[in-house]
C-alpha cells in the first residue's frame, strides 16, 4: 500500500508511538534488540482472542449437538502454544509423533487429542494407543488393518487396557475442494487424503474392523477437510450437504452408529488488504445453521460436531522481525535484502503467498518506494514479500512482516545451514522467549561418525 496510511493498524495487536511499531505494549525494536533478528513475535492476547472467538461462537445451544473446536497444531506447534490452547479449552489435532510428543510435554489432556495423517507409522500408532489419545482419524484400509492388529497385539501383551475407549473416525474425500475463493464439488477424486465417499465398499470394510463393543478402539464417525485459506462460506455448506447425504448412504448399508462428524479446518486468515476472510462468528453460525438444516432434510441425529481451525488461530497473531542487510536496485525492481528468508517462511515460495511489511522504526514516514523483500537463501524464489511500499529502506532498518504466525515456524528449515529463528511471546508489557535461537553448535549437534554396520 503506497502513501502514508499505516498498515499496522489493519492488523490487530499492534499500535504506534513516535513512528515506532509496538507489539502489544512493547516496541518491536526492543524485542529485536534483546532477542536478535530474525525473530517470530506472537501476541498472546491475539492468540487467546482468536481461540475465544471460535469456542464462544461454535456452540450449539438449540440443536443439541456437542461441539468441539480442535486446534490444528501443524500451523504452529510448540509447548508454549499448546499450553495456551489447553488453557483456552480447545482440543488438539496432531499428525506425527513429534506433534504428539510436544502435546504430551505441554500436559495436553490426551482425551482431547485427535491423531491425523495419511501415512502413520507403526510406532506412531503405538504411541497414540499407549498415550490413550481420544481419537484416531484413519486414512485408508491398510492403516485401519494395521491399527486393528496393533490393538489386538497390545491387548494380548497386556500393554493396553481393554476398558479403554479410543474412537476412530474415517477420513473421507467428499469431492468438495476449496482453495481460496473458488470451490468445486466432485473434484479432485485423486486426492492423497481419505477414501472417496463413493467407495462405500472400502468404507464399510474399515468401519466393520472397529465394530465390537468390547474392543477398546471403536468406529465413531467421519472426517473431511476440504482445503485451506477458504473465503467462501458456501464451500462449508457444500461440504456439510455432501457429508450428510453420504452418511445417509452409509447407514443404508451399515448398522453402525455415526455419532461424530469432523468438518476439518481451512478457515481463511487475513494476510493483506486484498483478503476478505469470513469473520469467525459468521463462519461458525453458517456451519451450525447448515448442519441443522442438513440433519433435518436427511433425518440424521449426529451427536458430535467438530471443526479444526489452524491458520485462522495463529496467522494474524505473529509477525517476523528482520534486519535489513542491504538494498539493491535492478532495472525494474528495488530489492530489500534481510537476514532471514525462505528457511523461516517458505510460504511465498511454496504457495505464492502474499504478505505486507513495514519498517518498524519508521512507521510514520511516507511509503514511497515499491520494494520486493528477499531473503539470504541461494534460490531466486527466496522472496518474503513480493511487492509492498516502504520508506526508502537502509541497511540496519528493522523490518516487520505481518501475519507470519501460521506455517512459518512450523515449516522452517535449515537450508543454507541457517538456524531456525527464536519465538517470542508478548503479553501486555511482558515478553518471553519460548523457543531459543539455534546456535552454530545446535546446527551440527547430530552430526556424528558412528559405526552402523
Ligand atoms: C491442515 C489441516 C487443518 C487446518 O487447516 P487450516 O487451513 O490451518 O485451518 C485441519 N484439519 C486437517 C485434517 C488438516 O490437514
Amino acid at each position: 500500500m503506497k502513501g502514508s496510511e499505516n498498515k499496522a493498524l489493519n492488523y490487530q495487536g499492534y499500535s504506534l508511538k513516535d513512528s515506532q511499531l509496538f507489539i502489544e505494549k512493547i516496541p518491536a525494536a526492543e524485542i529485536a534488540r534483546k532477542a536478535g533478528t530474525p525473530v517470530y513475535v506472537y501476541s498472546e492476547n491475539q492468540l487467546l482472542k482468536n481461540m475465544e472467538e471460535f469456542t464462544s461462537n461454535f456452540k450449539d445451544s438449540t440443536g443439541g449437538l456437542s461441539t468441539r473446536v480442535l486446534y490444528a497444531s501443524k500451523a504452529f506447534n510448540t509447548i508454549a502454544m499448546l499450553e495456551l490452547v489447553r488453557q483456552a479449552g480447545l482440543g488438539l489435532d496432531v499428525v506425527s509423533a513429534g506433534e504428539l510428543y510436544t502435546a504430551i510435554q505441554a500436559d495436553f489432556p490426551m482425551d482431547k487429542v485427535v491423531f491425523h495423517g495419511n501415512a502413520k507409522s507403526t510406532s506412531e500408532l503405538v504411541m497414540a494407543l499407549e498415550n490413550h489419545v481420544g481419537t484416531i482419524v484413519l486414512d485408508n484400509l491398510h492403516e485401519a488393518r494395521k491399527l486393528k492388529r496393533l490393538t489386538e497385539t497390545m491387548l494380548e501383551e497386556g500393554s493396553l487396557d481393554k476398558d479403554l475407549s479410543i474412537s476412530v473416525l474415517l477420513r473421507v474425500n467428499p469431492g468438495v475442494e476449496a482453495h481460496t475463493h473458488a470451490y468445486i464439488v466432485t473434484a479432485h477424486v485423486d486426492s492423497k487424503f481419505g477414501v472417496l465417499c463413493s467407495d462405500l465398499d472400502t468404507i464399510l470394510q474399515i468401519s466393520e474392523l472397529f465394530n465390537q463393543d468390547d474392543f477398546p478402539v471403536h468406529f465413531d464417525g467421519f472426517h473431511a477437510h476440504i482445503g485451506s485459506q477458504i473465503f467462501d462460506p458456501e464451500a462449508f455448506k457444500a461440504e456439510i450437504d455432501v457429508m450428510c447425504k453420504f452418511i445417509v448412504e452409509f447407514k443404508k448399508c451399515s448398522s453402525m452408529k455415526v455419532r461424530t462428524l469432523d468438518l476439518g479446518g481451512g478457515f481463511a486468515a487475513w494476510y493483506t488488504p486484498d483478503d476478505q476472510p469470513i469473520p469467525i462468528d459468521l463462519v461458525c453460525n453458517t456451519i451450525l445453521e447448515s448442519i441443522h438444516q442438513a440433519q433435518k432434510e436427511n433425518s440424521l441425529h449426529l451427536k458430535n460436531l467438530w471443526i479444526e481451525p489452524g491458520r485462522s488461530i495463529t496467522a494474524n497473531a505473529a509477525c517476523t522481525l528482520y534486519r535489513v542487510e542491504s538494498v539493491k536496485h535492478t532495472p525494474n525492481k528495488t530489492y530489500v535484502f534481510v537476514d532471514g528468508g525462505m528457511n523461516d517462511n517458505i510460504r511465498p515460495a511454496l504457495y505464492d503467498a502474499d504478505y505486507n511489511c513495514d519498517l518498524a522504526q519508521r512507521m510514520d514516514e511516507e511509503k514511497s518506494e515499491k520494494v520486493t523483500v528477499a531473503g539470504k537463501c541461494c534460490e531466486s524464489g527466496d522472496i518474503l514479500v513480493k511487492e509492498d511500499y516502504l520508506p526508502a529502506a537502509m541497511p540496519d532498518d528493522l523490518l516487520a512482516i505481518y501475519t507470519t504466525g501460521a506455517y512459518g515456524y512450523s515449516m522452517a528449515s535449515h537450508y543454507n545451514k541457517l538456524g531456525v529463528p527464536p519465538v517470542v511471546f508478548v503479553k501486555d508489557d511482558q515478553a518471553r522467549i519460548v523457543v531459543r535461537r539455534e546456535s552454530l553448535e545446535d546446527l551440527i549437534k547430530n552430526e556424528v561418525d558412528e559405526r552402523l554396520i
